[in-house]
């Protein structure tokens, strides 16, 4: 029997497939065998659920104590430049691993399901959401994203703005200063290594926008601080903060 170009298709395609995503669970090791799982298998990613805990009102910092919401002590001393942000859930076990293989190891497939679990976890709060007319992605450094191959963020940024049906803009805001990674440093050094590294190539393009700024991590918060003070410096109305996880 010989196979027509097209009988050859399918079987190219798995070929492809098991040769670029890995038949194995990364985190669990259990054989991907089930329809559409890649990389990490379901059963993972169903343990994978949204910080339930108190936060803050304005930072979204998720605090360990139960009780009302409030602002946090940061928060009453200095109201940041966005208005509001909530992250999805905490930075650690099986999602801080997604987030991991996901960024470093270039999966990229990976993005869809972060930003369905960001969006299936966070879709309720209507502060976060209400009057949105755009997300923008946490840029990287040209150099820093040649290095990496692809900007986490930028590729979060879509998948959520095709599920929300929200547009996204990409290269307004940009980092033109290739500053130090911050995971290194302490909260204030962080916030000084950051300072003047963003800036608005087209003010037009987000004036008088309410923006939801999407980024992986939420650590300090000093990131997303210093975006969102030159989006409003630059003219935006709004800013708030969405993030995968907080560390
Ligand atoms: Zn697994
Ligand atoms: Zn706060």
């Amino acid at each position: 029997m010989t196979l027509g170009l097209k009988g050859w298709r399918p079987a190219f395609a798995k070929l492809a497939e098991l040769l670029f995503f890995p038949s194995f669970c990364r985190i669990c090791r259990a054989l991907l065998e089930k329809p559409g799982e890649k990389v990490v298998c379901n059963s993972c990613l169903n343990k994978i659920k949204p910080h339930s805990s108190p936060f803050c009102l304005s930072c979204g910092r998720f605090f360990d104590a139960q009780g009302k919401p409030h602002l946090c002590a940061a928060c009453i001393r200095s109201r940041p430049a966005f208005s509001y942000h909530r992250s999805f859930s905490l930075y650690q076990g099986i999602l801080k691993d997604t987030i991991l293989l996901y960024k470093y190891q270039k999966y990229k497939v990976l993005g869809r399901l972060l930003a369905r679990l960001v969006y299936q976890g966070l879709k309720k709060d209507d502060r976060l959401w209400w009057g949105v007319e755009v997300i923008i992605p946490v840029p990287l450094h040209p150099a820093r994203k040649k290095a990496r191959g692809f900007n986490q963020s930028r590729v979060l940024a879509r998948e959520l703005g095709e599920i929300a049906n929200i547009g996204i803009i990409e290269r307004v805001l940009v980092k033109h200063v290739n500053v130090p990674p911050q995971t290194t440093l302490t909260a204030r050094e962080r916030k000084k290594n950051i300072k003047g590294a963003f800036k608005v190539r087209d003010k037009a393009k987000i004036k008088n926008k309410t923006i939801l700024l999407l980024d992986d991590v939420f650590t300090t918060g000093a990131t997303i601080q210093e975006c969102s003070a030159v989006l409003i410096n630059a003219g935006a109305k709004e800013v708030r903060g969405i993030t995968v996880a907080q560390a």
